[in-house]
């Protein structure tokens, strides 16, 4: 199968070609066609899979199809490194249509971060602590607009003691909204988050 079998549109297949993937991974068959659907979904899913262009690239199509002007996805990872990752992933997957990604990560300024989420991001990459300060601190930043959360290595997200912040995260995102949960592994704190934030979700796994 390719990209396009998937029901990928033109110009994130083109964009999927120029980095150089020829054909789906397995977890991106199976999740991106469920995603484009309108599913909430759990992927069971380690790095190295595809998985980040799994969610990505359905986040960007869905961008595509409705108007711009506000913050669209955000992706909460547990540490700077992946955050990191998956913003530069969306940049170069959304590079034909001009997208534009925030990072918030612990550790960096502040201050220079509040001038990016002023600046109309669309996608908001975060660690959770550092993205709860901003959500008390930066005058006009809200989720209110989110049509699409991305909570990846939720595994470790709860290892690291972020369960408590992300409940005060998802009580101000719009219950109206499509989550993807990525996870390494089951465990009953993973468990616990799904059934807290996933809507009749469908399971993904390789
Ligand atoms: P991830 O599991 O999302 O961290 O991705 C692992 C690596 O695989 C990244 O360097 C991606 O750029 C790359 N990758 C993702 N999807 C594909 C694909 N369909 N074909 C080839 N490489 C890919």
């Amino acid at each position: 199968k390719s990209f396009q079998d998937l029901g990928v549109i033109e110009s994130l297949c083109d964009a999927c070609t120029a980095l150089g993937y020829k054909a789906p991974t397995p977890i991106q068959t199976e999740a991106i066609p469920l995603a484009l659907q309108g599913r909430d979904l759990i992927g069971l899913a380690e790095t190295g899979s595809g998985k980040t262009a799994a969610f990505a690239l359905p986040i960007l199509q869905a961008l595509m199809e409705s108007p711009r002007s506000s913050l669209f996805g955000l992706c909460l990872a547990p540490t700077r490194e992946l955050a990191y990752q998956i913003a530069q992933a969306f940049e170069a997957l959304g590079s034909l249509i001009s997208v534009r990604v925030a990072v918030v990560v612990g550790g960096m300024d502040m201050i220079s971060q509040s001038i990016a989420l002023g600046k109309k991001p669309h996608i908001v990459v975060a660690t959770p602590g550092r993205l709860l300060d901003h959500l008390e601190n930066t005058k006009g930043f809200s989720l209110r607009s989110i049509k699409h959360l991305v909570m990846d290595e939720a595994d470790r997200l709860l290892d690291l003691d972020f369960g408590a912040i992300i409940t005060k995260i998802l009580k101000v995102l719009p219950r109206e909204r499509r989550t993807y949960l990525f996870s390494a592994t089951m465990t009953s704190n993973v468990e616990s988050l799904q059934r807290a934030s996933l809507s009749n979700p469908l399971r993904v796994s390789i």
